[in-house]
């Protein structure tokens, strides 16, 4: 199989598809990506429906989907258009379809997208496991047809759009038993429908891959578009994480899985589900596509040759310009790049080890010591304190004094350094002090390039601290990967063995090219974020080094925000965590909630999060209803699931063992069944 997924893993460009028009907004083709939101309430309350509509287009939502579960809601759909046009609103709206093709039937008479779910449109989910014949396959896919080709048709003739929209909690049975759950699943259960529209001459399809493991949903996309690559298909990409949660961590998995996809120039409109209200949703959504709207902008002026290039102009000629390199990873599963182990003092990264979290305080003399103390005895119990704390030293006496400090053992943890610019020009006349961290962090100047004598110079220092088991790493900015070569070979000749590279603030491409760069030497990568405004570290890390993470880079985690170090700390194991290479908390699952949702899900989430937030590892769904929910909440240890007004069941995994339990009474019941199969501890 070709392991093409995208135009290019090195450098940006936005995958080309057809355009596909949804209303008046077009998705895929010369269009930016499209930022889009589902409302929450019933479809039938025309009111609520159209308050939440009107909210959405404030906050900029440009494609509107609202839940049609059945006929009913269905049969109100005429009245929220018609209240529409009476107050003016005007946004496309996706009518969301589930086991009701007759309902799919008649929505597609009043909005401008259909979505349909290929594992439930025409299949009942029974969990069945049975071995299918291929000929009683094709029977199933000939009744498929049959159910789905009236709704192809009239579509069709109405010019309405369709997103195939393919969950990985909840593909067919079918599909289930022939693939398994798996990404494969996934893209086979989208083409089969994909080639029935086809057959029908019918093309203004729209994606998507959902899943609620970021990982899960970046290999089905890009499983999913080199089989397009492979058929000649050009259909644009929709792209969410479901289930993502709230808060922090709703933002952080999106922004990982949506973006790394971003990256990779996969994807035309994207949807971030939250369990918040969907206003909250497009904010995050403008901030995820806001870069890559931006090298649209350029890629279309770059048609026409830039004029006085802006900076956005001038980065996208410098990642257009990159050389072509050849694949050097499986993009369509997880595996950890190979890095040698790398020991900073007895603190092991790289190889087998998990990925490391470094923290940078600032370095205060005494009182540093004892912030670092009292944030590691706040962590202790979850695990979620600093590997090696990191020192950014401004001037000769904090120098001196740090280097005491460490003398005598006033910190609890391995100690890494930097120097100012100032410092590092007689890093020489410093030395005696450096000696004394654990690792020593290089940036890369000119100072150090610019004569063959000084870099001699510090290669020599650098073969002997790393000899003693002292850890050096070579720090590169994201515009300086021309040099990584040069510094790597001469670290390869002189065989230093105990170095580690890292590019600050660097996108996912970039590190991609560093990881090829190092793939034969395998010396171990830092991830490097640093910002000083929160909304843009948390999502600038939460991509790139997220991202990275999932590409199988990098060996030890930097995230900066020098004025909060403890919030960078939680920030680099919330990464962690969302890409589950480190779990030091409990992981939940979601949804956003719909029309379909018996019971108040954020209040519920929350009461539910209070009770169990300290569970280490444990994954714990919390779903709006009994008729998606249990499909959805993907590999959850616990599901506590809505089943009708004021009723609610619980699952262990994918069975429900306590039904129809009174909301007021499920939260504790949930705690229980955690007891009984022995998940619970004891909050402090
Ligand atoms: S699981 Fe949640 S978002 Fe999905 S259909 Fe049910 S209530 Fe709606």
């Amino acid at each position: 199989m070709s392991t093409k997924y995208n135009e290019s893993p090195f450098l940006y460009k936005r995958r080309p598809t057809r355009e596909v028009k949804v209303g008046d907004v077009g998705i895929g083709g010369k269009n930016p990506i499209r930022v889009q939101s589902m409302i929450t309430s019933n479809t039938r309350d025309t009111e609520e429906s159209i308050s939440q509509i009107k909210d959405l287009i404030q906050v900029g939502s440009e494609i509107i989907r609202l839940t049609v579960p059945s006929q009913a809601d269905a049969d109100n759909l005429p009245n929220i258009r018609k209240r529409m046009k009476e107050l003016g609103l005007h946004v496309p709206l996706v009518a969301d379809i589930h086991f009701t093709p007759q309902v799919a039937l008649k929505s597609v008479e009043w909005v401008e997208k259909v979505r349909i779910n290929p594992g439930n449109f025409a299949d009942k989910k029974k969990f069945d496991v049975y071995e299918y014949t291929d000929q009683e396959y094709e029977e199933e896919l000939e009744r498929i047809e049959e159910v789905f080709t009236p709704l192809v048709l009239r579509a069709k003739e109405l010019g309405v759009a369709m997103r195939i929209g393919t969950n990985h909690g909840s593909l067919s049975d079918r599909i289930m038993n022939r693939f398994g759950d798996t990404p494969l699943g996934m893209v086979e259960s989208a083409l089969e429908f994909i080639k029935i529209a086809e057959r029908n001459s019918y093309k203004d399809i729209v994606v998507s891959m959902k899943a609620s493991n970021p990982q899960v949903m970046i290999h089905a996309y890009r499983l999913l578009v080199s089989r397009f690559y492979e058929l000649g298909m050009d259909y644009p990409l929709h792209l969410g994480v479901t289930e993502a949660g709230d808060g922090t961590d709703g933002r952080i998995k999106s922004a990982i899985g949506i973006g790394a996809l971003l990256e990779d120039g996969l994807g035309d409109t994207i949807r971030v589900s939250l369990t918040e209200d969907a206003v909250h949703e497009i904010p995050v959504a403008i901030e995820l596509v806001k870069k890559y709207n931006q090298l649209w902008l350029a890629t279309e002026k770059a048609e026409n040759g830039f004029k006085n290039p802006n900076q956005n102009e001038r980065e996208f000629i410098q990642i257009s310009n990159q050389s072509n390199l050849k694949e050097f990873r499986d993009p369509f599963a997880y595996s950890r790049f190979y890095s040698r182990e790398t020991n900073a003092d007895g603190l092991l990264f790289g190889d087998g080890n998990p990925v490391r979290v470094e923290t940078t305080y600032p370095f205060l003399a005494e009182s540093t010591s004892e912030t670092i103390l009292s944030d590691i005895q706040k962590n202790a119990k979850s695990g979620r304190i600093p590997d090696l704390i990191h020192f950014q030293i401004q001037t000769e006496m904090d120098l001196l004094v740090a280097s005491e400090m460490t003398k005598l053992g006033r910190f609890p943890l391995p100690i890494s350094i930097t120097l100012s610019s100032d410092l590092q020009k007689d890093y020489e006349g410093h030395l005696e002090e450096i000696y004394k961290f654990q690792k020593w962090n290089i940036p890369i100047s000119q100072h150090y390039l610019e004569s063959q004598e000084s870099f001699e110079g510090i290669l020599e220092i650098v073969t002997r601290f790393a000899k003693d088991k002292r850890s050096v790493e070579w720090m590169f900015g994201a515009n300086e990967l021309n040099l990584v070569p040069i510094v790597l070979k001469e670290t390869q000749k002189r065989n230093i063995q105990n170095v580690c590279f890292s590019l600050k603030n660097a996108d996912l491409i970039q590190i991609r090219t560093l990881a090829y760069h190092l793939r034969e030497s395998d010396y171990a990568i830092v991830l490097h974020w640093q910002s000083e405004d929160w909304d843009d570290l948390l999502y600038s890390s939460s991509i790139q080094v997220g991202g990275s993470l999932l590409d199988g880079i990098g060996d030890l985690v930097r995230i900066e925000h020098h004025e909060s170090p403890i919030d960078s700390l939680y920030l680099s194991f919330d990464i962690l965590q969302a890409t589950r290479l480190r779990l030091t908390k409990t992981e939940y699952i979601s949804c956003p909630s719909c029309g379909r949702t018996m019971f108040d899900l954020q209040t519920t989430t929350a009461k539910i999060k209070e009770k169990t937030s300290h569970l280490k590892g444990v994954k714990i769904a919390v779903m709006g209803c009994i008729v998606n929910g249990p499909g959805e909440m993907a590999d959850a240890d616990f599901g506590y699931v809505g089943a009708g007004i004021g009723k609610v069941h619980l699952y262990k995994g994918k069975e429900i063992v306590r039904k129809g339990v009174p909301e007021s009474e499920a939260p504790d019941q949930l705690i229980e069944l955690i007891r009984e199969n022995g998940m619970w501890t004891d909050p402090e």
